[in-house]
């Protein structure tokens, strides 16, 4: 077994500020608390505060991977009638700074004009909204992105804000699966959007067993602006 060298195998340090303390790595979501439901975009705060906000389809994991985040179990609720309910959860965070948790979208059971009113719910959020930092778009890795995703992110991408995809539920797939679900996503969205390379990041995420959480955190945390 290789022996442990002291000098230079030690693990990298934590940052530590101008008085020497340690700096603790960055949690943005956690401490969040509800803001409003907001039934239209007229009705979110309008007090320029920079919003990251979350999507994705229907039981992809989004409220599961909002709480894994904030470190609560029970800040986002999964809709208990998915479909029925479009409304836009805000929630504050600690350091200033907004999370908009998107009505989930894709479910089967819901009538065409509603799913055609839903779209244009989140079209016009996506679309018009000026404080929003960054898009979190929360995936199933087991069946990657889908035309209602790619169809918010055509409403999206072309502002040349940032885009972190979570590829969630990993822990329902082996180490190889998991890396390849993840560049099947890189893949579908260089082909589609081949100019947002360097603003996009797909990630390995998993509410269950906290896979990628530390990293989504980091990511987060630099879309917001510095104190
Ligand atoms: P939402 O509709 O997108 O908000 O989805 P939820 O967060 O409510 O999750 C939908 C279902 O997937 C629930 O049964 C969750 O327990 C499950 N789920 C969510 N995230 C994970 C995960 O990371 N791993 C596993 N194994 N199950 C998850």
């Amino acid at each position: 077994m290789k022996k442990h060298n002291i000098v230079t195998d030690s693990p990298p340090k934590a940052p530590r500020a101008a008085t020497g303390a340690a700096i603790p790595p960055p949690r943005p979501l956690a401490g969040a608390t509800f803001v409003i439901a907001a039934a239209h975009p007229s009705q979110l705060p309008q007090d320029g505060l920079p919003e990251i906000a979350f999507a994705g389809r229907s039981n992809a994991g989004k409220s599961s991977a909002i709480n894994a985040l904030a470190r609560q179990t029970r800040l986002a609720f999964a809709s208990r009638t998915p479909g029925r309910t479009q409304q836009i959860v805000v929630f504050a965070l600690q350091k200033g700074g907004l999370v908009a948790d998107l009505p989930g979208y894709g479910y089967a059971a819901v009538p065409h004009d509603v799913k055609r009113a839903w779209q244009q719910f989140l079209w016009e959020y996506i679309t018009t909204r000026s404080t929003l930092v960054g898009l979190v778009l929360v995936v199933d890795a087991r069946h990657g992105l889908k035309a209602l995703d790619t169809a918010l992110l055509d409403g999206y991408l072309p502002s040349a804000r940032p885009l972190l995809v979570l590829a969630t539920k990993s822990d329902k797939l082996n180490r190889a699966e998991r890396r390849d679900a993840a560049q099947a996503i890189r893949a579908a969205l260089a082909e589609r959007y081949p100019h947002a390379a360097t603003l996009t990041t797909v990630l390995p995420f998993s509410a269950t067993s906290r896979d990628g959480v530390e990293e989504a955190d980091a990511i987060l945390e630099s879309w917001l602006p510095r104190e």
